[in-house]
């Protein structure tokens, strides 16, 4: 049994100069990727992705313009160098003027932009990477930025956080449009500092890893420091029911939990795990939980790893076996 704490602060700054690699290039793409990773509100699992530019040498000692951005397939939270696509940046840009293209014909394209042979393919985000003008580039999915940009007047409260410092670009897939339009607001205002993506998430970048690593953190303390301001005292309505004593609900769990397992278990074995936060808490307890749990999830990005709808079973332990409907 775990329990998994995401306390609603704002991000911290776990930069450490005399850990950070030295250089500019993927070693320092790496560290910062993983900082970036390790917190789970700023990054959801496997999702996000980062990107440094850096002048290399190919096999005939030519020096190359290259993209190093997030393979497909790696969580940044743990992402090695190795996790890495590079791409041939000069290759890539010319597509910035294209009209359009489907998934297929970008992905064949960058994969003919490879630099080095053996690496994983590129994230299928890789061209808002490239798009950006600047060195460093991180595309996160905050969960402070999505709280708001999931909500129907987004754009505006933007707006009243960001002024002019922030463009929005409304939902749609992610793939060349999306790329090509976020590009097109950081070409079109060299002021920007950061791109809100309806539904989905953030872009934000820097001069150098540092910097790019810290605005991502300001823009989301910023949007933080909002929904603080604006959260309802009893956003939920409220409790309904109490919770157990912490030794009450470990002896429940300990008879519940197998028997679930069992009812879970179709061709493979499930493990289960307890989140028992304040925040979890809060909302499994309170008055608004059986209908806010089943308006589906908050942003389309959730859905890759959850399904539409939890089950939600009202049930308090005092009704005893009975009482479960
Ligand atoms: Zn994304």
């Amino acid at each position: 049994m775990t329990e998994t704490t995401q306390p609603r602060t704002h991000p911290v700054n776990r930069w450490n100069d005399a850990e950070a690699p030295n250089s500019d290039g993927l070693a320092s793409l790496t560290y910062r990727s993983r900082l970036l990773g390790s917190d789970r509100t700023l990054v959801n699992i496997y999702g996000g992705n980062t990107s440094t530019k850096s002048v290399e040498k190919d096999h005939l000692g030519r020096e190359v313009s290259v993209l190093w951005v997030k393979g497909s397939g790696s969580d940044i939270a743990d992402i090695t160098p190795a996790g890495f696509a590079g791409l041939k940046l000069d290759e890539v840009l010319p597509l910035f003027d294209r009209p359009q293209m489907s998934d297929e014909e970008m992905t064949a394209y960058l994969d003919r932009t490879a630099f080095e042979v053996g690496r994983p393919r590129q994230s299928i985000e890789t061209l808002l990477h490239a798009f950006v003008p600047a060195r460093h580039v991180d595309h996160t999915h905050p969960d402070a930025i999505i709280s708001i940009a999931c909500t129907p007047n987004g754009p505006e409260i933007m707006r009243e956080i960001y002024g002019e410092r922030a463009a929005w670009v409304d939902y749609i897939r992610p793939g060349f449009t999306l790329s090509q339009q976020i590009g097109a607001a950081v070409r079109e205002n060299p002021k920007l500092e950061a791109v809100v993506m309806g539904k989905h998430g953030l872009v934000t970048w820097g001069d150098t890893s540092k910097e790019s690593y810290e605005k991502t953190l300001q823009i989301i303390g910023e949007a933080q420091t909002y929904l603080d301001a604006h959260t309802e005292a009893q956003p939920f309505g409220g409790a309904k029911v109490q919770a157990l004593p912490d030794a009450e609900r470990d002896a429940l769990l300990v008879r519940v939990l197998p028997i679930l397992r069992g009812a879970m278990k179709g061709a493979r074995p499930v493990i289960l795990n307890v989140d028992s936060s304040p925040e979890a808490l809060e909302f499994v307890n309170s008055h608004a939980a059986a209908e806010l749990s089943q308006v589906g999830a908050a942003c389309p990005d959730h859905l890759v790893h959850t399904k539409r709808v939890p089950l939600y079973l009202d049930w308090a332990p005092e009704q005893g076996r009975g009482g479960a409907d």
